[in-house]
């Protein structure tokens, strides 16, 4: 009696670890489904943004996430998520790979893993013109960012004395703005000055030089999502390589957009 019971026992055990460890690689999981499902931006100029000619998301973030669904060969999905709702879209399984403008931070790492870095920036704000000459002109005002961001955490470090409003997304703080319910928005340089570009009396307003903050892109997997996570920093690195990420970089953010910003990093493997 009792060996049967041990084998079941350890039968099922088996189909456990299996299901566990299956359920953990997307990799194979997205080529069986044959498609890849990423969470991005849908209101964040430069990176993920409605293109009013095609009505589709486009922009930076989805040109990484459409490279990696390529070298997998399967379709791209992309489903909107906010600074917010990103990363327990990703936990609850909704999405398979998060490319929101979302930085590495060691607090987030407990919950997702990242890629390498894949996009460079700095927190600033943007105000008033002549409204903002150093960090002390923002303490103590009601300045707007979005919920669930870094932005929003590292204003509150920066100007104790401030309101911090936060919305769904940096285009409402935009609004916000101009209708002068917020003094200035913070959050990063890369999607402030996107905003700006596309922002309808944009010489009102500038992103005086004044950084809060480092913040490295990465995208956003399952944590122990090990095979998924080394497919992705291949294809980065690849990119960067031959010459596909600073060209993707360049029809964003080049000389020739409306935004242009340095490219003040490569992407490298760090690990
Ligand atoms: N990169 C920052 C973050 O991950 C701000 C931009 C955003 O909210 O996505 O929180």
């Amino acid at each position: 009696m009792r060996r049967p019971v041990m084998l079941m026992a350890a039968f099922l055990l088996v189909v456990a670890l299996g299901g566990v460890a299956s359920a953990a690689d997307t990799l194979e999981a997205v080529k069986k489904k044959g498609v890849l499902v990423a969470g991005v931006k849908d209101s964040t100029p430069g990176f993920g943004f409605v293109d009013e000619k095609t009505r589709e998301i486009v922009g930076y973030d989805v040109d990484f996430v459409k490279a990696v669904a390529r070298k997998l060969g399967v379709r791209l999905e992309l489903k909107p998520v906010t600074s917010a709702s990103r990363i327990p879209e990703l936990i609850e399984g909704n999405i398979d790979i998060i490319a929101a403008t979302m930085t590495r931070t060691p607090e987030r790492a407990k919950q997702v893993d990242f890629s390498d870095t894949y996009f460079f920036t700095g927190q600033k704000f943007l105000a008033k013109k002549g409204s903002v000459r150093s960090l002390a002109d923002l303490d103590g005002k009601r300045i707007g960012t979005a919920k669930g961001s870094t932005s929003e955490q590292n204003a509150r470090k920066a100007l104790p004395r401030a309101a911090i409003l936060s919305f769904d997304d940096y285009s409402q703080a935009l609004l916000a703005l101009r209708q002068g319910k917020v003094f200035a928005v913070t959050t990063d340089e890369s999607i402030l000055a996107s905003l700006l570009g596309k922002a309808p009396n944009r010489d009102g307003y500038e992103i005086p030089d004044i950084q809060i903050s480092d913040e490295p892109y990465g995208l956003g997997m399952r944590k122990g999502d090990r095979n998924f996570v080394a497919f992705v920093n291949r294809t980065l690195v690849e990119m960067e390589k031959n010459g596909e990420a600073k060209k993707i970089f360049d029809k964003w953010f080049g000389p020739g957009s409306t935004t242009p910003l340095k490219r003040n990093f490569t992407i490298t493997a760090d690990r």
